[in-house]
């Protein structure tokens, strides 16, 4: 397994703000790498480290064992968190300006086919939803076909279908063999897209490992959940683990039968009753005390 990217006790404080906080992380080639954590866990400035665009307080970064440097500049894509797009200009006009800084590029049709832009490559980027918005941004992201692309919170803002939409085309990415490093605060996305995550909370990595193998190694239970409605007000003496939210009541049990067995015997209805697995969040939740924020 080659590591591409590789960070040692990596550092930035702003006045004050210890924003990444002694970060180790390796970046196998291939691999899509998420970054997942509340808005403030130091994501962006992880990210922007590793792009060579923040220069760190203190640690090290190699990029096939070498401190960054012009091969790492053509190698890479970045897509960032927020980006201004020039007015009155044209998606395709966009892609010719970026090409222009590289010597290797992509032809537009592969580009404008890989993000699906074909019904508003000419179109004046004022003009453009929010989904359509940033596969241009993924496709100037990916103009020199980078080896290793960077992609900070690339649907936060996008309804479900466009992001969904979205993460059919980093599938894409990674079928092409291609290494990512995304960051997102939707544990959902870095479940569906990553095959190694890194939980951030304050600037520290708390947690780290494939979502299902981080799962599998902090629960050996699942969640029943009913509706608050449906749940005796005051609650009977239950020898479950019970936990309320604003409209549901959720229920931790190793053993399910048991669970419902007991829930029977105070005449609870299950009408509405559901099952889900743990989560990611759960375990954010877990680690930290708090929710993802999302
Ligand atoms: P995230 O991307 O996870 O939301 P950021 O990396 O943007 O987190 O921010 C991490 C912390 O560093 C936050 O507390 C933020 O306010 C602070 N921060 C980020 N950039 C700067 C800056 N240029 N100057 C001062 N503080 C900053
Ligand atoms: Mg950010």
């Amino acid at each position: 397994m080659t590591v591409l990217l590789e960070t040692h006790n990596l550092i930035k404080y702003f006045r004050g703000v210890e924003a990444v906080n002694g970060i180790d992380l390796a970046l196998p080639a291939g691999c899509c790498f998420g970054l997942l954590g509340p808005n403030g866990a130091g994501k962006t400035t992880t990210v922007e480290l590793l792009e060579g665009i923040q220069e760190p307080t203190g640690g090290l970064i190699r990029y096939r064992g070498e401190p960054l440097g012009s091969r790492f500049r053509q190698d890479i894509g970045i897509m960032f968190q927020s980006t201004a797009l020039q007015d009155y200009v044209t998606g395709r006009e966009n892609l010719r300006m970026f090409a222009s800084f590289y010597r290797r590029t992509l032809p537009l049709v592969e580009l404008s086919e890989a993000c699906a832009l074909g019904e508003f490559l000419d179109r004046d980027t004022r003009k453009l939803s929010g989904g359509q918005r940033q596969r241009l941004l993924l496709a100037i992201a990916l103009v020199n076909d980078p080896e290793l692309i960077f992609l900070d919170e690339p649907t936060t803002g996008l309804d479900p279908q466009a992001r969904r939409n979205f993460w059919e085309l980093i599938h894409r990415i990674k079928a092409r063999g291609k290494t990512i490093l995304l960051t997102t605060h939707y544990m959902e996305e870095a479940y569906h897209l990553c095959d190694e995550i890194a939980i951030m909370d304050h600037g520290r990595i708390i947690a780290q490992g494939a979502p299902r193998e981080l799962l599998a190694a902090h629960f050996d239970d699942v969640v029943l959940q009913l509706p608050l409605a449906d749940f005796p007000d005051p609650a009977p003496p239950l020898t479950l683990t019970v936990m309320r939210s604003r409209d549901a009541v959720e229920i931790l049990t190793r053993d399910v039968n048991a669970a419902i067995r007991e829930l029977l015997a105070w005449n609870i209805s299950l009408a509405r009753l559901q099952i889900r697995p743990r989560t990611l969040e759960d375990l954010f939740l877990e680690l930290t005390g708090q929710g993802l924020r999302a």
